[in-house]
C-alpha cells in the first residue's frame, strides 16, 4: 500500500458503504463502520466486532481516523466552552459549545480564516488560509460530542457560524451536513443544522439542490451602498440577487424561512430609517431577523449600538410584522462570541503595540 490512508471521517454513510465494498465487504458493513465511528466514537477498528476479521484487517491497513486535537479548552461563566483545535498541518480553528435551557448548540468552523474581508469581523483579519476537509468539519462535532457526553450532554443544534464562509467550501460542507443529519451518526433534523453565509448567491441554489439545512444570511445593511462596505462580497452579488436567491431557497417549503443576521453598529446601520428600509427589502420573503450586538475586538473600528437603540430597531421591525430576536452574546470574556474567533491570537502576532496598549488599559 503506497496510497495515503483514507481518513474515515471524510466519508458519509454512502462513502462508507462504497469503501466496505471496495475492501471486499458488503454495503451493510459500511453502515456498521459508519455507526461505529460516529455513534459509538470508536477509534480502533479492531473494536468493531460486527465486521469480519478480514475487513477489519484491511481497514486497519488502509484507513485512519484522524481527529483535530484540542490544544485549549476555555469555559465561560455562562457555560459556553471554546475549544481551540489543531489540525494535521498545525493550523488552528475554533469550535464553541453554547448551552441554553432546552438546547445545546455547537458553532463550528468551515475554513481556516476567511477570505471575505468583512471589516467588523476578527476572523477576516487573518485572511483565508484554506478550506477545511469534511473530516476536519465533522471532526469538530466528533470531538465536542465526546467531551460533552462526559457531562451527559449532546449537541441538539449545529450552526456553521464559526470561522470561514461555508458556501466557499460547499462540497466538504455538504458531506459533513449529511453526516450530522444521519440517524446512524448525529441524528439531527434538518432544521437543527443552520448554515450562515455572507451571500455567495450562486452557491445558495447549489446548496438547496444538494442538502437541506436552515439558512441564515449575514445581511447587516438594507441597501447596496452600505452593504458594499460592510460585506464586500455584495459588490459581486448585490442585494436584489441575494434576496431573490433566498426567496427561491425557501419557496418549496412552507415551514422554512430565512434568518437574516444583522449586526448592530452604532451610528452605521442602526437608524430607524434603516429598519424601515429593511422591512421593504424583505417584503414577501418568509423571514426572521436576528439582531446581533456587535462584539468589539482589539483594533476594530466600530462601536456597539446602545441597548435602547437595538430595542427600538427591533420594535420598528416587529411593528411591521417581522419576527425579530436579539442575539445574546455568549462567551464574551473568553473571546468565543460571534466574530471574535481566533482574532486575539492573530492580533497578538501582527499587532504587538496594540496588545501592549490593551494590557496597560486592563483589558483581558
Ligand atoms: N461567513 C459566514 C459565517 C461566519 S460569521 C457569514 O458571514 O455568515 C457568523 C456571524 O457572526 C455572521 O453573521 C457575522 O456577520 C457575525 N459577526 C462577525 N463578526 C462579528 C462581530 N465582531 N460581532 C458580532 N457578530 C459578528
Amino acid at each position: 500500500m503506497c496510497a495515503a490512508p483514507i481518513n474515515l471521517l471524510n466519508l458519509d454513510r454512502q462513502g462508507c458503504e462504497q469503501l466496505a465494498v471496495q475492501l471486499g465487504g458488503k454495503p451493510f458493513h459500511g453502515r456498521n463502520l459508519f455507526k461505529w465511528v460516529h455513534k459509538h466514537g470508536a477509534l480502533d477498528v479492531q473494536a468493531m466486532t460486527d465486521l469480519s476479521a478480514a475487513l477489519r484487517q484491511r481497514l486497519a491497513a488502509e484507513t485512519v481516523i484522524e481527529l483535530p486535537r484540542v490544544v485549549r479548552e476555555q469555559q465561560s461563566v455562562d457555560g459556553t466552552i471554546k475549544w481551540v483545535m489543531e489540525l494535521g498541518d498545525g493550523q488552528r480553528i475554533e469550535t464553541v459549545s453554547i448551552p441554553e435551557p432546552r438546547r445545546l448548540t455547537l458553532c463550528i468552523s468551515s475554513q481556516v480564516g476567511c477570505g471575505l474581508g468583512c471589516p467588523f469581523c476578527a476572523t477576516a483579519r487573518q485572511g483565508l488560509s484554506r478550506n477545511l476537509s469534511t473530516a476536519e468539519i465533522i471532526g469538530q462535532v466528533w470531538v465536542a460530542a465526546r467531551r460533552l457526553a462526559e457531562h451527559d450532554r449532546r449537541p441538539s443544534n449545529i450552526v456553521l457560524m464559526g470561522m470561514g464562509e461555508p458556501l466557499a467550501n460547499l462540497k466538504a460542507v455538504v458531506t459533513a451536513v449529511n453526516i450530522m443529519q444521519d440517524d446512524l451518526a448525529y441524528l439531527l433534523a434538518y432544521y437543527r443544522v443552520t448554515l450562515s453565509t455572507a451571500g455567495l448567491v450562486p452557491q445558495i441554489a447549489r446548496l438547496r439542490s444538494q442538502c437541506r439545512v436552515a439558512l441564515a444570511v449575514s445581511l447587516h445593511a438594507p441597501d447596496d451602498a452600505l452593504r458594499n462596505e460592510l460585506v464586500p462580497i455584495n459588490r459581486r452579488y448585490p442585494l436584489a440577487q441575494l434576496v431573490d436567491a433566498c426567496r427561491a431557497y425557501v419557496a418549496a417549503d412552507q415551514r422554512q424561512r430565512i434568518t437574516w443576521e444583522y449586526i448592530m453598529l452604532d451610528g452605521v446601520n442602526d437608524h430607524l430609517h434603516q429598519a424601515k428600509a429593511l422591512v421593504r427589502l424583505l417584503q414577501g420573503v418568509p423571514s426572521k431577523v436576528n439582531l446581533i450586538p456587535f462584539n468589539p475586538f482589539l483594533g476594530s473600528d466600530y462601536a456597539p449600538s446602545p441597548a435602547e437603540q437595538i430595542a427600538a430597531f427591533r420594535e420598528r421591525l416587529m411593528r411591521s410584522g417581522i419576527v425579530t430576536t436579539i442575539r445574546k452574546p455568549r462567551g464574551d470574556e473568553i473571546a468565543a462570541a460571534c466574530g471574535q474567533l481566533v482574532g486575539r491570537v492573530e492580533q497578538r502576532r501582527v499587532r504587538p503595540s496594540q496588545v501592549a496598549a490593551a494590557f496597560a488599559g486592563g483589558v483581558q
